[in-house]
C-alpha cells in the first residue's frame, strides 16, 4: 500500500507558472491582467466587455449526492475533470469559490481541491488571497456603522431600531457574537440595541457581488438592499442612506474575478463564494461568464448535493446570468453510498454491497431532478483507495442499467489522467444528448408556488408548511412587489428532507418554512427551513489546532 502526501504537500510540491503566462495561454490582453504577485491576477471586466460577441463555452456543473461525513470531493473532481478535459484536448477552464477562513480554521480545513486535484497557490487561496473577503467584511461593516450613526444623529429616516435587519460580520466561526447588546456606555456612545454577527460570507453583499454583471450593476444591487423598517413597517435601502457609492468604491477590486491555476497549470477563476447555507452557493457569475468566453469548456461546482447547490445555481445563477448550462456531473462516492445506506463512519472500510444497494436511492433521487431540468448528465464515481471492485462494478451496473452513463475518476489519486473517462463522457453526452434545459419554476409564479414545486420535485416532499410569521411575510413581500424574485432555499445539506438525520431518499416529509427573509439585493427570497446558522461555531478541535509555520515560512496542517 503506497501512502499518498497530504494535500498541503503536494501543492507546495508543485511547479506553477507565472500567472502571465497563464493569461497569455488565454490571449488575455497584458493591460487586462493585475498580477497580485507571481501566482495569482485580477482580470479586468473590460475583457468581458470586449469578448462580448464571442462564442460562449460550454459550462459543465460538478454537483453530488447529499453530502455525508464520509465526504464526496466535489471540488476535487472539478479540478480533476478541468485537468482531464485539456488534457484530451479540449481548452477547459475551472471556477471555484473562495474558500472562508470560518470553515478552514474549523471544521474542513482547506477548500482547493485535494490530492492531484488542487488549485494553487492553495496557502493562499484559503488564507487571505486577493482581499476580496476583506473587502466585504469592510463594505459590509461600513454600512451597518453607518445605520448606527443615522440612529445617534437624530434618525431622520426613523429606522426602527427594534427593526434593524442588518448585522455585522466576520469571516471568522465564533458563535459567541451571534447575538450582542451595542451602543452601551452612554450617549456619546450611540443608541443602545441588540445586534448580532453573521459569517462574511453569509452577507448578502457577497451575494451580491457572485451575482452583479459589471460595476453598474453592483452599485444599483447594493443600493436596492434592505436594512431596517421604519416605525410604520416600511423597508428602508441603503439607497436612502446614501451610501450606495462609497459601499461601490470598498468593492471594486473584487468584482474582478481571480485568475489561478491547478496542479496541472490548468487556468483556474477562483472568485466569490456566498455561504450555500443561507445564499446561492457559487462562485461569481463575472468569473462563470469570463471563463465561457475565454474557454471551450468551463467545469463549475455549486454548494452541497443536488437538492441544494444544483437547484440554485440552475434556478439562480443561471437565470441572474442569462446562461445556459451544457451539462452535470454528478458526484457520488462508494463510501456516501453505504452512509446513505444506514452505515456509520467506521464502518465504510469494508464491503457492504447491501448498504451500498439501500444508499442508491439518493443518487437516484438526484439523477431524477436534473432530469426534471432537462440536462444531459454524468454520474462521476469519485474513486478512494477503500472501495473494492465488487462495489465500484455495482454502481456502474446500477448506472448502466438505467441508461445513466458512469464514469469512474481517479483525480485524487492520479490527477487529470484518472479523469480522462469522466472527460470523454461529458464531451460524449453534451455532443450526444439534447439540451432541453429549463428553470424549475417561472418568476411569475408566487413565491408560496415556487417553493412547493422546489419541494415537490427536487426534494420529493409531499408539501410544505408555513410558520405563522412565515405565512405573514409571504403576504408581506407580495404587497411590497417582490413576488417575482426567485427562492433561495436554505435547508439542511444532509438530507433532502428538513431533517439532518433522514438520510438515502425520505418519502412523505413535509418541509417546514419558518421564516422568509427578502434579499432584494441579491435579488432572491430566502426560505429558511429548520435552524439554519448563518454564524458557524467552532468544533471542539478545531483545524486550527493542526495548523502551523515554520520558521523557513512553510506551512503546516492546512489540510
Ligand atoms: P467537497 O467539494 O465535496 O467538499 P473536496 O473536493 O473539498 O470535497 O474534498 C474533501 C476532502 O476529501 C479533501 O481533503 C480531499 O483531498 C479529499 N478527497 C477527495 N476525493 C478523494 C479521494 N478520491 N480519495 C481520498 N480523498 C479524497
Amino acid at each position: 500500500k503506497h501512502t499518498i502526501p497530504s494535500d498541503i504537500e503536494i501543492a507546495q510540491a508543485a511547479k506553477p507558472l507565472p500567472i502571465q503566462e497563464i493569461a497569455k495561454g488565454l490571449d488575455i490582453p497584458e493591460e487586462a491582467l493585475e498580477p497580485y504577485g507571481k501566482y495569482k491576477g485580477k482580470v479586468s471586466l473590460d475583457v468581458l466587455k470586449r469578448l462580448e460577441r464571442q462564442k460562449d463555452g460550454k459550462v459543465v456543473l460538478v454537483t453530488a449526492i447529499n453530502p455525508t461525513p464520509a465526504g464526496e470531493g466535489k471540488s476535487t473532481v472539478t479540478v480533476g475533470l478541468g485537468q482531464a478535459l485539456n488534457r484530451i484536448g479540449k481548452q477547459a477552464i475551472v471556477a471555484l469559490r473562495e474558500p472562508s477562513l470560518g470553515p478552514s480554521m474549523g471544521m474542513k480545513g482547506g477548500a482547493a481541491g485535494g490530492g492531484y486535484s488542487q488549485v494553487i497557490p492553495m496557502e493562499d487561496i484559503n488564507l487571505h488571497f486577493t482581499g476580496d473577503i476583506h473587502s466585504i467584511t469592510a463594505a459590509h461593516n461600513l454600512l451597518a456603522a453607518v445605520i448606527d450613526n443615522h440612529l445617534h444623529q437624530g434618525n431622520a429616516l426613523d429606522i426602527d431600531p427594534r427593526r434593524i435587519i442588518w448585522k455585522r460580520v466576520l469571516d471568522l466561526n465564533d458563535r459567541a457574537l451571534r447575538n450582542i447588546v451595542i451602543g452601551l456606555g452612554g450617549p456619546a456612545h450611540g443608541i443602545p440595541r441588540e445586534d448580532g454577527f453573521d459569517i462574511t460570507v453569509a452577507s448578502e453583499i457577497m451575494a451580491i457581488l457572485c451575482l452583479a454583471l459589471d460595476l453598474e450593476d453592483l452599485k444599483a444591487r447594493l443600493s436596492r438592499m434592505v436594512v431596517a423598517y421604519n416605525r410604520q413597517h416600511v423597508p428602508i435601502f441603503v439607497s436612502d442612506l446614501g451610501v450606495e457609492g462609497a459601499l461601490t468604491v470598498l468593492l471594486k477590486d473584487a468584482l474582478h474575478p481571480n485568475l489561478v491555476q491547478t496542479l496541472e497549470n490548468t487556468p483556474a477563476f477562483v472568485h466569490g463564494g456566498p455561504f450555500a447555507n443561507i445564499a446561492h452557493g457559487c462562485n461569481s457569475i463575472v468569473a462563470t461568464k469570463m471563463a465561457t468566453k475565454l474557454g471551450d469548456y468551463v467545469v463549475t461546482e455549486a454548494g452541497f448535493g443536488a437538492d441544494l447547490g444544483a437547484e440554485k445555481f440552475l434556478d439562480i445563477k443561471m437565470r441572474a446570468g442569462a446562461m445556459k448550462p451544457s451539462a452535470v456531473v454528478i458526484v457520488a462516492t462508494i463510501r456516501a453510498l453505504k452512509m446513505h445506506g444506514g452505515l456509520q463512519k467506521d464502518q465504510l472500510q469494508e464491503k457492504n454491497l447491501e448498504a451500498l444497494h439501500k444508499g442508491m436511492s439518493n443518487l437516484e433521487k438526484h439523477i431524477e431532478t436534473i432530469e426534471a431540468f432537462g440536462l444531459p448528465y454524468v454520474v462521476a464515481i469519485n474513486r478512494f483507495i477503500s472501495d473494492s471492485e465488487a462495489e465500484l462494478s455495482f454502481l456502474q451496473e446500477w448506472c448502466e442499467a438505467r441508461g445513466v452513463t458512469p464514469a469512474l475518476t481517479n483525480v485524487w489519486e492520479e490527477g487529470g489522467k484518472g479523469g480522462e473517462a469522466l472527460a470523454h463522457a461529458v464531451v460524449q453526452v453534451i455532443e450526444q444528448k439534447e439540451n432541453h434545459f429549463k428553470p424549475l419554476y417561472e418568476l411569475e409564479e408566487s413565491i408560496e408556488d415556487k417553493i412547493t414545486e422546489i419541494v415537490k420535485k427536487v426534494y420529493g416532499g409531499q408539501g410544505v408548511e408555513f410558520s405563522s410569521l412565515a405565512a405573514k411575510q409571504l403576504k408581506e413581500i407580495e404587497q411590497q412587489g417582490w413576488g417575482a424574485l426567485p427562492v433561495c432555499m436554505a435547508k439542511t445539506q444532509y438530507s433532502l428532507s428538513d431533517d439532518p438525520k433522514k438520510l438515502g431518499r425520505p418519502k412523505d416529509f413535509v418541509i417546514h418554512v419558518r421564516e422568509l427573509r427578502p434579499r432584494i439585493g441579491a435579488g432572491f427570497i430566502v426560505a429558511l427551513t429548520g435552524d439554519i446558522l448563518t454564524m458557524p461555531g467552532l468544533p471542539k478541535l478545531p483545524a486550527a489546532l493542526q495548523m502551523d509555520i515554520s520558521s523557513e515560512g512553510v506551512i503546516s496542517g492546512l489540510f
